[in-house]
């Protein structure tokens, strides 16, 4: 079976590392250059990408910024999973919010922006502070601001309007104001959908972020609490979209009732911890959606952690020596603050994860590697 992946970047290159057992070829398209790629090598192939189409059994994506002819082109072979629908809900906040609204499902308080007085109005209705956000484009926390007593909302309104001219973003809805949310943690579900409804759920991970960034998941023993709220928001979205394919939401936890911060129509950075923590990988999950094999198991092998990898030109190599540690390396060109690879270690309890992140903090300076050494000492 050969499948096209829309992207070239980590994400289609572990579906092609997942997809060889299965028999499944996968060529990646990368959008910027307009080749189809070898995932793993980024040879070139002779082959546009209507060739491309032509040629697959289906086809996916690795990102949701995705230029509307690419999507229009799939979208019209019939093999594209999980749709147009879901891309555009996961790559413009506007549609987002109205689709987790109509499914009944809570999020941040928003209100749409599209001129200067809007602001002003959202800064009255929802209080301050703020989180600000253009609606298309962002990812890894760009383009968003925050708005608290102290700003200069007109400093911030040039700064927005300078970066929404710079890119290559739709007019109107082009930023939306949330309520600032005074989180407890951060978590996120990851699940698959099938062709014929079935669905597999993976265990809830926390997440940290620094700057915008995710820098560390970590998915301990199940707290059924929060699952099954997690649980509730995937059935319904995925439901309501008809979802084939794996789909992340990320929430909030406000004193244990979760809040949707945003939803990913695809493999998610927050689940790279399934590749060893589990029996059947969020990678693997989401080829067989596509592909229309059953899917795997989603339980837990033990509690599992994740650590990305930012700029830095390799991952270092006495992390190997800790039992239960693998490393993760995408092969891009070094960038600052670039995600260049990760780190999963898999234990067989809470503590003993607690204790392996003791040993790797002393191989993972804290700057480069924020939150480790900290999530040690809460697990042991
Ligand atoms: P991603 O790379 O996950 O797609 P993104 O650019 O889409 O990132 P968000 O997930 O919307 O950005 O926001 C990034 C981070 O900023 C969140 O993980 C959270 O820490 C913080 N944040 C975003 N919105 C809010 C909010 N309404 N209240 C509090 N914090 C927020
Ligand atoms: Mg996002
Ligand atoms: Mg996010």
């Amino acid at each position: 079976m050969n499948i096209l992946v829309l992207g070239a970047g980590q994400l289609a290159r572990m579906m092609s590392l997942a997809g060889a057992p299965l028999d499944i070829n996968i060529k990646a398209y990368d959008v910027g250059s307009k080749h189809v790629v070898h995932p793993l090598t980024l040879a070139v192939y002779e082959q546009d990408l209507v060739a491309a189409i032509a040629e697959c059994d289906a086809i996916t994506a690795e990102f949701e910024h995705i230029p509307d002819d690419v999507l229009a082109l799939c979208c019209q072979s019939g093999k594209f999973y999980p749709g147009k629908d879901a891309i555009k809900a996961g790559g413009d906040r506007s549609i987002e919010k109205a689709l987790l609204d109509q499914a009944n499902v809570p999020c941040a308080p928003y209100l749409l922006i599209t001129e200067r007085e809007h602001l002003d109005r959202a800064i009255i209705d929802l209080g301050l502070p703020l989180v600000i956000k253009t609606c298309q484009a962002g990812y890894d926390g760009k383009g968003q601001w925050r708005i608290k007593a102290d700003s200069n909302v007109d400093q911030i309104w040039s700064e927005m309007a300078e970066f929404i001219a710079a890119g290559s973003i739709d007019f109107p809805h082009t930023i939306i104001a949330e309520k600032m949310i005074p989180f407890k943690r951060e978590v996120s579900v990851i699940g698959a959908r099938d062709k014929q409804g079935n669905t597999a759920v993976y265990p809830v991970t926390e997440n940290e972020h620094t700057n915008g960034v995710l820098t560390l998941s970590v998915a301990t023993d199940i707290d059924y609490q929060i699952q099954s709220q997690a649980l509730a928001a995937f059935n319904k979205l995925s439901a309501a979209m008809d979802y084939v394919g794996v789909l992340a939401i990320e929430f909030f936890d406000v004193d244990g009732q979760l809040m949707v911060n945003e939803i990913a129509p695809r493999v998610h950075n927050s689940g790279h911890w399934t590749q060893q923590g589990t029996l059947c990988s969020q990678f693997e999950n989401h080829l067989r959606a596509v592909a229309g094999l059953p899917l795997g198991d989603t339980a837990m092998i033990g509690p599992s952690a994740m650590i990305n990898v930012l700029g830095e030109p390799s991952i270092p190599a006495d992390v190997l020596s800790v039992a239960g540690v693998t490393s993760h390396w995408y092969g891009k060109a070094v960038r600052a603050g670039r995600k260049m690879g990760h780190i999963n270690v898999v234990a067989s309890s809470n503590v003993e994860l607690g204790k392996k992140l003791a040993v790797l903090a002393n191989y993972l300076p804290e700057d480069a590697y924020p939150g480790v050494a900290a999530r040690a000492v809460e697990l042991s």
